[in-house]
This record gives structure tokens, C-alpha cells and sequence, in this order.
């Protein structure tokens, strides 16, 4: 007979580690699955400089690590694995894992989002061969390389501004004339003296397919129609994030991009009904703040959701 447990926690970012503290010191010995990106977001950045508490900041990966530690000091427990599919209306709740089938009385999806790709043919097959979506990951590969990062947001700025550690130029190019990037961090890749800002230009093409590295990209001005080519050795995505909800799909209700559609802050629902002992917490059902506060907020929430309703049924 598979063991029926209190809770599982899909995902192991700020949410699901939170969800894990509470409902560990709550006595309900959770089990996180940790997924494909153990430790979510924040575990392939760097100086967190927001999350209240540290007045200089604090790396991701050491923020992600403490909250694991004091989960665990509680008893919660991580496995390496990730959900294939999952029987939501079923009591217990039947998740089939990498790992093999599970039962849980309650279920709380952290899943989180992954980085957006912008879909090439030419930016998938160099992959890993200069083309990263982690600037912290593959950063230091291009040390006294010139390097392009795509995007006009917080997160295009932050790798940038990152990636000039290593990088003798580092090319932003954002589709668009006005950034989505926040007034201060525009501000500090713009005074930087080694990147550049490009905007209204998108990528048609990553050259270096034939040499198995990127040896340039095929840019476009989206006003003028002309090309040209921009001599790189890497390009770096920083064009936003796809909710991880693909076990989920006919399931609970997403909304038009994929994010779970929650109620009361941590509630899913199905067809606007809600989805008994089901809850979703963080990036995966919020599109709008996205921060590693709210997503340890909302982490929370989903935990102490979790206590009253196992404790409204008896157990
Ligand atoms: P975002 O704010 O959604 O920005 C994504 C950017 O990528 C946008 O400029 C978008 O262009 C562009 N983009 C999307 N798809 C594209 C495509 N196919 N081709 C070319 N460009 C594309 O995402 P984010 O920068 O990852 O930020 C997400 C959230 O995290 C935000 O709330 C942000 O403030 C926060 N964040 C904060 C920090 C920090 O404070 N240190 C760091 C990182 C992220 P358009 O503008 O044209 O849509």
C-alpha cells in the first residue's frame, strides 16, 4: 500500500520552501518535490538586494539554501523528482512521479516558472554553446567576450549588469523603444560604461549553427526592416518566464498564459469551483508581483491553508 501523506509541495523556490517551513513546524512532515530547477528563480541569481531582513542584501542560492535548512530542521523532507500527471479529484490525491506513485491528502503547487526562450531554430541548437538563459550560470565562460542579452525587463538589466563582470561589451537589445525595467535598474545598465542599449531590435537569426558556437546574431530593426549582424560569442535570454503547469492542463483552471488562476490568495479552482485540498502558491499563479517576498507570502498562505483543512477533516 502507498503511504498517504499529509502534504506534498511541488517545487522547491521561495513559495515551496516557505510552504515547507509552516507545514513542517505544523507537524505534517511534508515532502518537496524539488523539480527540474531545485531552489526555482532565485537559485540562478545573485544579489538579492529586497527581501527584507539583510540590510546588504544576500546571495539567491544562500537565501534559497537557509529556508531549506530551517524547513528541514523541522522535518521536511526533498526528493529530486518531478510530476508527470496528477489525479486532483481524487481522495487521496495521486500523483505520478518520477519517482513513482505518490498519495496525498493535500497537494500545494510551487512550481514556479521557467525561463522563456524566444524559439529559433538556430537559438535552440546552440544552446549551451553560447546561447544560456543563466547569466550566473554561464557567465564566467565569457570572460573578455562581447555578449548580447535580449529583453527590456528587470531581469535583461540584472543579467547585464551581471554578465559586464566578464564581458569587455555587453549589448541589450529589447524589441521595443520604451524598457519594461524598473526606473533604477534601467538607470544602472544605462551609466554603465560597457553595455549598450539597443532597443526596437529583434534577433532573426543566432549565427555559429555550422561551428557548434555562437559567432554572432542576425539582427532586425522592427522600424526600418534592415539587417545586420552583431558580432557576439554569447547570447543571453532575459525575456521573462512560462508557468510550470503542463500536469495541470484540464486540471485546474490556468488562465490564458498558463498561470494557475487561484481565489483567496492559494485556492484552486475547476471550472470556477474549488479544487478540494489543492492549493497553488508563488510565481506559478502570479504574474504580477513575482518578487521572492510575495512568493514566500503567498507560500505561507498556501501552508496555513493547508493545516485547516486537514484540520477541518479530522486529521
Ligand atoms: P518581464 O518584466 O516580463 O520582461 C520581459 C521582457 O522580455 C520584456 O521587455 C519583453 O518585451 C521581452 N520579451 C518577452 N518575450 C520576448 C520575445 N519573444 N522576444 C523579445 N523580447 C521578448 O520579465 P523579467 O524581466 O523576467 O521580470 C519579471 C519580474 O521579476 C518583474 O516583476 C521584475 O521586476 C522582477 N525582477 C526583479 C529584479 C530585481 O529587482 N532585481 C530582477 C529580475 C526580475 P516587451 O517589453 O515588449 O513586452
Amino acid at each position: 500500500m502507498t503511504e498517504t501523506r499529509d502534504t506534498v509541495i511541488l517545487g522547491s523556490g521561495c513559495a515551496g520552501l516557505t510552504a515547507a517551513l509552516y507545514t513542517a513546524r505544523a507537524g505534517l512532515k511534508p515532502l518537496v518535490l524539488e523539480g527540474h530547477e531545485p531552489g526555482g528563480q532565485l537559485s540562478i541569481t545573485t544579489l538579492v538586494e529586497n527581501f527584507p531582513g539583510w540590510p546588504d542584501g544576500i546571495q539567491g542560492p544562500e537565501l534559497i539554501q537557509n529556508i531549506k535548512t530551517q524547513a528541514a530542521r523541522f522535518g521536511a523532507t526533498y526528493e529530486h523528482g518531478h510530476l508527470n500527471s496528477v489525479e486532483v479529484g481524487a481522495h487521496p490525491i495521486k500523483l505520478h512521479t518520477s519517482l513513482g506513485e505518490m498519495h496525498t491528502r493535500t497537494l500545494i503547487v510551487a512550481s514556479g516558472a521557467s525561463a522563456r526562450w524566444l524559439g529559433l531554430p538556430s537559438e535552440q541548437a546552440l544552446i549551451g554553446h553560447g546561447v544560456s538563459s543563466c547569466a550566473t550560470c554561464d557567465g564566467f565562460f565569457f570572460r573578455d567576450k562581447e555578449i548580447a542579452v535580449v529583453g527590456g525587463g528587470d531581469s535583461a538589466m540584472e543579467e547585464a549588469i551581471f554578465l559586464s563582470r566578464f564581458a569587455t561589451k555587453v549589448t541589450v537589445l529589447h524589441r521595443r523603444e520604451a524598457f519594461r525595467a524598473s526606473k533604477i535598474m534601467l538607470e544602472r545598465a544605462m551609466a554603465h560604461p560597457k553595455i549598450q542599449l539597443r532597443t526596437s531590435t529583434v534577433v532573426d537569426e543566432v549565427l555559429g549553427v555550422d561551428e557548434k558556437e555562437v559567432k554572432g546574431l542576425r539582427l532586425r530593426d522592427v522600424k526600418t526592416g534592415e539587417q545586420e549582424d552583431l558580432p557576439v560569442s554569447g547570447m543571453f535570454l532575459g525575456i521573462g518566464h512560462e508557468p510550470n503547469t503542463k500536469a495541470f492542463v484540464g486540471k485546474i483552471d490556468l488562465d490564458e498564459d498558463g498561470y494557475v488562476k487561484t481565489t483567496s490568495n492559494v485556492f484552486t479552482t475547476w471550472k470556477g469551483e474549488i479544487v478540494p485540498g489543492v492549493f497553488a502558491c508563488g510565481d506559478v499563479q502570479d504574474r504580477r508581483y513575482r518578487q521572492a517576498i510575495t512568493a514566500a507570502g503567498s507560500g505561507c498562505m498556501a501552508a496555513l491553508e493547508v493545516e485547516k483543512y486537514l484540520e477541518e477533516r479530522g486529521h
